[in-house]
């Protein structure tokens, strides 16, 4: 089996702990590789080098800076089918869902790539008498990642373009589930040129996330996963006088109004609610089911899933792969178990469905009749079961959305533009799609929810992405106007 280290100052370097864990390949349950997990001693080795990198890192021109940045961008655009294939291997994802992670992750080096209009200041001449007054914004120095097992390329490539583009180096501790698509992806950003230092990678577990919170030389952390977890390294972390964004868990809402064209909301709600397996933040786990749209709705749903191909992530029929985990596909299927107990209607059970190998496969469920104090409409299940919540209003739909734990996306389907617009005012989250089931921002606008799931001000990539990893500094200079000595010297006087 293949031994996963950190990359610290450019180079492959052991794990100095002695623990370690196995990475499995979840579609055929087998143990792949051994992920060697961080010390402390091994995150001080990480913070040292970035720290050292950062020290020229910081002055390197922004036209050298863009110039690598595109440079990643066209390697990673290169071996996007290798980034791909490592995902899939570890992960599960189907391959062309890979793929659109990849090109999703892009985006977000192309906007880096475009790091000079961004970190263009301001100015104001002759504020007073020969003063003038202008601001810049200067990188914070050391800033580390922490990110989730479901979006293993993509997530990374939230944090890593803006933060070394706009002149911090970086810590990336990657989900310990799924290593290698990060670990390939920092070896390219090496291989293109940027200094030694700039990006390191250590693998490892809450060990690791503790030491980079509290290391007095990170100036800030970015972290994507779980709402729990968000809000320990939000607390923990601005505890310890960092910077914090945290982006936790989500339970998003598509409601569905009398009026929606039912075909192209059946595809929107399959699509949304099981691709990847469930296992997206901004999956869509409730179909809001507004008036007599309800019975409609339900058949084609279910008659689409009928159809659904669940299989290895790498077989090209396969539309759907297995889950993470054997504890997490074992924790969703007890969920379905748990929504018939409380009263829904399993329409469809995915508990039912045969697979011939030791995967963690489980099929894609289906529950109508949801009410709002069962634990499967309260928890985040992350995993492939749709539940239907019916109401006789859209204002209805709207209060579920606003009275939710979380509030990272919500969409409407629905042929009124009023309505529509209706929502995109009142709807109680950070993205909103109007006919499109997961509104993702594209990488120039930012990426975040509200309440539970984001804690801290700012949310993730594009512009508030520069915002967060740069700090602004006003500067107020005065110069006397030239003398006649200075004349005498050749300063021009008009
Ligand atoms: P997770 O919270 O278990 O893990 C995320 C990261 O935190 C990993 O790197 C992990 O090693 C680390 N971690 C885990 N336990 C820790 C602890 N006790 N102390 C310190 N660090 C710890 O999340 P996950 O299971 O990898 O990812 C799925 C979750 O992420 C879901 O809840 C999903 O909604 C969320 N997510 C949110 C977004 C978003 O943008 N809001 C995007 C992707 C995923």
């Amino acid at each position: 089996m293949a031994d996963i280290q950190h990359l610290i100052g450019g180079q492959s370097t052991a794990a100095t702990a002695g623990r370690t864990q196995p990475v499995y390949n979840p579609a055929t349950g087998e143990a792949t590789s051994t992920l060697h997990l961080a010390s402390v001693a091994d995150v001080d080795a990480a913070v040292a080098s970035a720290k050292a990198a950062f020290a020229e890192w910081r002055y390197v021109s922004i036209a050298k800076r863009t110039k690598l940045m595109y440079k990643f961008r066209n390697l990673l655009e290169a071996n996007a089918d290798e980034i791909a294939t490592r995902l899939t291997a570890e992960h599960g994802k189907v391959h062309s869902d890979a793929l659109g992670e990849v090109a999703r992750g892009i985006e977000n080096v192309e906007f880096a790539c475009n790091i000079a209009e961004q970190l263009k200041g301001s100015f104001n001449e002759h504020a007073s008498t020969g003063v003038d007054v202008y601001s810049v914004r200067q990188p914070l120095g050391v800033v580390a990642g922490i990110t989730p097992f479901n979006f293993p390329a993509m997530v990374p490539l939230w944090m890593i373009p803006n933060a070394v583009a706009t002149g911090n180096t970086f810590i990336l501790k990657p989900s310990e589930r799924d290593p290698s698509a990060p670990m390939f992806m920092a070896e390219l950003f090496h291989e293109v040129g940027f200094p030694d230092g700039v990006l390191n990678v250590v693998q490892g577990d809450k060990v690791a996330v503790d030491r980079l919170l509290e290391h007095p030389d990170v100036k800030a952390a970015s972290f994507v996963g779980s709402t729990p977890i968000a809000h320990y390294v939000y607390s923990t972390g601005t505890a310890n006088g960092k910077r914090v964004q945290a982006l936790g868990g989500a339970k998003n809402h598509m409601i569905v109004m009398p009026d929606a064209d039912i075909d192209m909301s059946a595809d929107a709600a399959v699509s949304a609610a099981y691709g990847s397996a469930g296992e997206r933040c901004m999956a869509i786990s409730v179909a809001v089911a507004v008036g007599d749209v309800a019975d409609p709705l339900v058949d084609a749903i279910r008659a689409r899933m009928e159809k659904l191909r669940i299989g290895p992530g790498d077989d090209p029929a396969s539309e759907m792969g297995p889950l993470i985990t054997r504890e997490a596909r074992d924790r969703v299927a007890g969920y379905v178990g748990k929504g018939q107990d409380a009263g829904a209607t399993v329409v469809v059970d995915g508990r039912d469905a045969q697979f011939d190998n030791d995967g963690f496969f489980l099929g894609v469920s289906l529950l109508d009749h949801v009410t709002t104090d069962m634990d499967v409409y309260k928890d985040e299940i992350f995993g492939p079961v749709l539940c239907v919540v019916r109401v006789d209003t859209y204002d209805e739909g709207v209060k579920l959305i606003e009275d939710n734990q979380w509030g990272n996306g919500a969409a409407i389907f629905t042929r009124d533009g009023a309505t529509a617009r209706r929502f995109q005012d009142e709807a109680d989250a950070g993205m909103v799609g109007i006919n499109v089931p997961i509104p993702v921002p594209v990488g120039y606008h930012s990426f975040g929810g509200w309440k539970d799931s984001l804690f801290g001000d700012t949310t993730m990539y594009g512009p508030e992405g520069v915002r967060f990893y740069t700090r602004g500094k006003v500067l107020t200079s005065r110069w006397p106007e030239p003398s006649e000595s200075q004349v005498d010297l050749g300063f021009p006087t008009n």
